[in-house]
């Protein structure tokens, strides 16, 4: 047990949570609405300025129920600044309730476009920054006897389509390390995988093939909006001890 776990809030216990890639999309709303329901969020990514403003816009919300969030910058695919990240959480409030890897970028193309530095790209944030993830909050949670590791995957990580090859790796890889780890680990912590369809978020931007784009723009149509993702995380965080939700898949209904 951490030391600061015995407030109540609207959704049960207040949990300190960390968030990667919590600027924009899914994992804004995921960090602002964990922190409306009363959390200690830590919200992590490059672009400070954008947390900043969260925290702003959050504030109030979070107040009323006790909850706060907290801007941190933080670049995943730097096993340093995550070990920072978690152990500077750590410090700040006795302990770490709940990791959320949510960080990713999908520069779509196919494989004969040969670009090679966004597959690389994709490798390093998607995989590589779940994996510092879980290097840095495993061990917190297992001297702790409890904790909860949170992934976004993606639909992707059930099916590949043309453009579409590496990144599904990632997100295939994504989903078997979390899958991994939570039949690894102790029943003292929990394992979610959330697999989103299509929402609203910047994720398409970083699409350079112009065949790719084009693409998206029929795919991404209809989209949800990211706080459908974020009810998802807060209804996986708000089981019971010994309840583990392992896997919810959140699309929109029109999505085949
Ligand atoms: P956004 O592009 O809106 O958000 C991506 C987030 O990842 C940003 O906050 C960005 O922050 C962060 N990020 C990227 N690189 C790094 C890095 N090196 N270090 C730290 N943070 C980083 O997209 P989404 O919100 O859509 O994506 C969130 C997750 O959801 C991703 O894993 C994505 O694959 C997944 N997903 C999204 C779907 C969608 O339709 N939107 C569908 C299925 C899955 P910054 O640039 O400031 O560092």
């Amino acid at each position: 047990m951490t030391t600061q776990q015995t407030e109540q809030t609207p959704a049960g216990r207040a949990k300190t949570v960390l968030v990667t890639g919590a600027s924009s999309g899914i994992g804004e709303a995921v960090a602002a609405r964990l922190a409306a329901e009363g959390h200690r969020v830590v919200a992590g990514a490059r672009r400070t300025d954008r947390l900043k403003a969260l925290a702003e816009r959050t504030a109030d919300a979070a107040a009323r129920s006790g909850g706060t969030l907290e801007p941190v910058r933080l670049d995943v695919t730097d096993r340093a600044d995550v070990a920072d990240f978690v152990s500077g959480a750590r410090a700040r409030h006795g302990g770490v309730d709940v990791f959320v890897a949510n960080a990713g970028v999908m520069p779509l193309s196919r494989l004969d476009s040969l670009l090679v530095e966004e597959w690389d790209r994709m490798i390093d944030v998607n995989v590589r920054g779940l994996l510092h993830g879980i290097a840095a909050a495993l061990p917190v949670f297992d001297a702790q006897r409890s904790g909860h590791f949170v992934t976004v995957a993606s639909v992707g990580a059930h099916e590949v389509v043309p453009t579409s090859a590496v990144y599904s790796a990632t997100k295939y890889a994504a989903w078997a390390i979390t899958e991994g780890l939570r039949q690894e680990s102790d029943p003292s912590v929990r394992v979610t995988t959330v697999s989103p369809g299509v929402v609203t978020s910047e994720l398409a931007g970083t699409i350079t093939d112009p065949g790719a784009a084009e693409a998206m723009r029929t795919y991404r149509a209809h989209a949800i909006a990211p706080d459908a993702i974020a009810a998802a995380v807060s209804y996986a965080l708000s089981q019971p001890p010994e309840v583990d939700v392992n896997e919810i898949v959140v699309r929109p209904a029109h999505q085949r």
